[in-house]
């Protein structure tokens, strides 16, 4: 992929103004330390050399202007430091929040194949690399240039030939940096994938932590966790060789342009063709340039980790949302609650034979319609396609006869309620959980939906209500509460649309009857769509679909699928 360079920069222009200044400082006092050594070449070679008795006043002036000098720098310096990060850190939270934002668009299809904990480490960590590069970046370039070039152009004055052989050296820098940086890109982007699966895995143990310390498998976990640590520990050190080698010639390149200064110098002096004065400033002018050839390594370094940084947030960013609203998407405003599916063939993405195969059916407006069929057989595939989870493979999905694609996405799930077997509770409190069904409720309102859920009762026996804290997922709550605060959150949105996809199937029985008591009242007056793990829940539905490989097989009233005594008559008796 080529870098996109323009998509780079732009994250930096809310901050131009600021970010001119940052540059402008970091010029400033890189051409100001540029001075240094020649004042001193100037005292040593000048004054000192000169009248003796006229000298300290002088050698006074130099010093207060050097003084005025360090002052400006200092001023500088904090400007480049202070600021600089802090532009760095403001676009790395433009950035973090536009790939959050944009990643709670993508649609169920690509959270099904990615790991929470991978994307968890593209917000943190990625980015983090990325604001490193960010915040120094521009004004490390800035300052090393002015004082690369500034050295080679004073010393070009004082005495070409001697520069021209220093400078020998540089090319024989770049190729040492242009060859490890390939290197060193690879390894650093084996390093990033390699945390982003340390951190999926973490993710994926502690989530389910319940699970694994109830098959006493710790250790299971542990060496899962351990073959990716150690893949991680692998990959980084291949980094820090690369690293290693290529600091240490560096290093060592650096030694040699001293000693070759020394020695050369010496030889010039001896031939009268350089005096000391040259020399001395020669050697403070490479010791000048030790800094930023180290901190070459070290910015190419952190320019390969922010690149690829960034060309793994690209990466997400680029991803279109397949589900999104199309260009003339209407708004659904008064529902009544028609449901059709016409002809509708559905696979998933990593199967290779449809889970729908022409399903055709039809629920009218405030119909109790039941659907049933063996496990596997597509149910919960089916009602996903009415929000639009995901779309249809062929055929359409309408609901008061607009299809779903062409509806306004939040106006369409804004009218249907979903209630499952398994409630995803936020950490919170009590009254927040319920809240999410319609935010900004108020407080009466969310009690009378409490109330109608059946859960009042409960929330009120709880230490501090509806304040309550009820941990991650909802750990302090039964499976019946959690579900009764799932339905609270229902009666709240009020959708004339309802889905209800086993939600007593994991309860026990006496909470099941709570549960379903509000679940019929729940119910009244809305288009119901009920998946019933025990078909005796279903009895009472205007009609009981029976779903099969081929399409709905069968539909009627429990009484008539009964009589016919086929696949629904079989379900039933089993
Ligand atoms: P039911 O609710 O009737 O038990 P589902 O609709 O959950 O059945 O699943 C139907 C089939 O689709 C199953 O074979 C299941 O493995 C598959 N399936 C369900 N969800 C996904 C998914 N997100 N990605 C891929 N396949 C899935
Ligand atoms: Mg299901």
């Amino acid at each position: 992929m080529r870098f996109p360079v323009r998509k780079f920069l732009s994250y930096y222009r809310p901050y131009a103004k600021v970010f001119t200044l940052v540059l402008f400082c970091a010029f400033l006092t890189s051409a100001v330390s540029l001075v240094f050594p020649l004042l001193v070449r100037y005292i040593t070679k000048e004054v000192l050399a000169g009248d003796l008795t006229k000298a300290m006043g002088e050698v006074y002036r130099v010093g207060a202007l050097m003084l005025v000098l360090t002052a400006v720098q200092h001023v500088g310096n904090y400007i480049v430091d202070y600021r600089g990060h802090e532009i760095g850190a403001r676009m790395e939270r433009d950035m973090r929040s536009e790939l959050f934002t944009h990643m709670q668009r993508l649609s169920f299809r690509f959270f099904d194949k990615r790991k929470t904990g991978e994307l968890m480490s593209r917000i943190t960590n990625d980015l983090l690399l990325l604001s490193e590069l960010y915040h120094h970046g521009p004004e490390d370039y800035m300052k090393y240039f002015v004082r690369l070039i500034g050295a080679f152009v004073i010393l070009l004055f004082i005495n070409t030939p001697f520069t021209l052989v220093v400078f020998c050296f540089f090319p024989l820098l770049g190729f040492l940096s242009f060859y490890s940086n390939k290197k060193l890109n690879r390894a650093l982007t084996a390093n990033k994938e390699k945390i982003a699966e340390v951190n999926a895995q973490v993710e994926d143990s502690l989530a389910g932590i319940r699970v694994v310390q109830s098959f006493a498998n710790e250790h299971v976990e542990k060496e899962k966790f351990d073959h990716i640590n150690h893949l991680f520990l692998h990959s980084r050190k291949t980094t820090y060789r690369t690293e290693a080698v290529f600091y240490n010639s560096f290093e060592t390149i650096i030694q040699l342009i001293t000693i070759t200064i020394i020695i050369m110098g010496s030889t010039l002096i001896v031939g009268d063709m350089l005096d000391l004065a040259d020399l001395i400033t020669f050697l403070l002018y490479v010791g000048f340039l030790v800094e930023p050839m180290q901190k070459l390594t070290h910015m190419s370094t952190q320019f390969q980790e922010g690149i690829t940084g960034f060309q793994r947030f690209m990466d997400i960013m680029n991803l279109q949302p397949d589900i999104r609203n199309s260009n003339r998407a209407e708004k659904l405003t008064d529902v009544s609650g028609r449901i059709e599916f016409r002809n509708v063939t559905f696979r998933y993405e990593n199967h290779l034979s449809p889970v729908l195969r022409d399903v055709t059916l039809r629920v009218e407006p405030g119909q109790f319609v039941a659907l049933v069929g063996p496990s596997g057989a597509g149910k919960t595939t089916l009602c996903s396609l009415i929000p639009r989870f995901y779309d249809v493979t062929e055929g359409q999905v309408l609901v008061d006869g607009l299809d779903v694609r062409q509806a306004d996405l939040s106006s369409l799930r804004s009218k249907i309620g979903i209630v499952q077997q398994d409630v995803y509770l936020f950490a919170g409190t009590v009254i927040d959980n319920i809240r999410y069904g319609k935010p900004g409720a108020g407080e009466e309102e969310i009690i009378e939906a409490a109330k109608r859920a059946n859960a009042h009762d409960f929330i009120m026996g709880l230490a501090e209500g509806y304040h309550t804290e009820i941990g991650q997922r909802g750990v302090m709550l039964s499976g019946g509460q959690r579900q009764r605060l799932s339905i609270a959150r229902v009666f709240l949105k009020d959708p004339p649309i309802l889905i209800l996809d086993e939600a007593t199937s994991a309860l026990d029985n006496e909470s099941e009857s709570i549960v379903k008591d509000s679940l019929d009242l729940l119910s009244k007056g809305r288009t119901t769509i009920v998946i019933a793990h025990r078909l005796s829940t279903i009895r009472g539905a205007d009609r009981i679909l029976v779903l099969s490989n081929e399409g709905i097989a069968e539909e009627g009233t429990h009484e008539e699928l009964m009589e016919r005594g086929s696949v629904y008559a079989q379900l039933y008796s089993k």
